[in-house]
């Protein structure tokens, strides 16, 4: 499932290929690609220029010039492609759009094999659209308030892992980030958040901010000029997890084999001597 820095990674390619393009004709090929909030079927885009791209948690909007903004959610498998009109396209498109800007043209498609992603059309408030305004910011948005988040984690009574995957308090962080994060600040995934000291907690929200951070350096060189893919196959996951999915492996830190627990239908994956289950108030 994409998480934080892929859609981030989505984001960059996005803007560096789209922004300033026009869509020039969409076509919706799914029942369930238009999100029913939608206020407008996707042919509303047409004749509107892409502003910018952003992001919100793992929210991305193209802002487009009449106050609308097209938005998108990549659910478990959904990814944009960037093609030239002469490529040959990927399997499950939902929706296909033409852009141009004066005499380039490119294709954009959204595919997604397991539908649970989506496209919508919706109005901005102060520049978010309305399906992503209860999305708490994220460590990378210039109005990320470290203190007020850890503040926020503290007052909870849940365990640490529950609260720093709370879409709510922080947005972007999903299992993998998670664990590696909670691996990186050595803390137990099921210690209570009001357990842990301010500087613990602070250790975490740096932990996840830093690990989020290489993640999206490693993705932001994986697309090439023409097609912008997620596929949760980054060079990161492959070289880089200390955790995540590691049950078995030696910790990178004190060579104990990880542990994986069961989690909220999920799994985490912790290192039993270096995350260990009591309180650091
Ligand atoms: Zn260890």
């Amino acid at each position: 499932m994409p998480e934080l820095p892929e859609v981030e990674t989505v984001r960059r390619g996005l803007a560096h290929f789209l922004t300033g393009y026009t869509f020039r004709s969409s076509e919706d090929l799914h029942p369930r690609v238009l999100k029913p909030a939608s206020i407008a079927p996707l042919s509303a885009v047409e004749g509107a220029r892409i502003k910018s791209v952003n992001r919100r948690g793992k929210f991305l909007w193209f802002e487009l010039d009449r106050d609308l903004a097209l938005v998108a959610h990549l659910g478990m498998s959904g990814q944009f492609l960037v093609a030239r009109k002469d490529r040959p396209e990927p399997g499950h498109v939902r929706a296909r759009f033409v852009l141009k800007r004066g005499l380039k043209s490119h294709e954009l498609v959204f595919s997604d094999q397991r539908t649970f992603g989506w496209l919508s059309v919706e109005q901005l408030s102060d520049g978010v659209p309305t399906s992503a305004l209860h999305i708490a910011v994220d460590p990378f948005d210039t109005a990320f308030d470290r203190d007020a988040v850890i503040a926020a984690m503290r007052s909870r009574k849940a365990a640490i892992k529950s609260v720093i995957l709370n879409q709510e308090i922080v947005s972007g962080v999903g299992n993998i980030y998670a664990d590696e994060s909670l691996w990186r600040a050595k803390i137990h995934p099921e210690i209570a958040a009001c357990d842990l000291s301010v500087k613990k907690i602070g250790l975490l929200v740096d932990a996840a901010t830093q690990v989020m951070a290489e993640a999206v350096e490693v993705g932001g060189t994986s697309f090439d000029a023409m097609y912008i893919n997620v596929n949760g196959e980054s060079g990161f996951f492959e070289t880089s997890l200390a955790a995540y999915g590691q049950e078995g492996e030696p910790c990178p830190r004190c060579g104990r084999p990880i542990k994986r627990i069961a989690f909220a239908n999920r799994s985490s994956h912790f290192c039993p001597k270096c995350q260990v289950n009591t309180p650091h108030r």
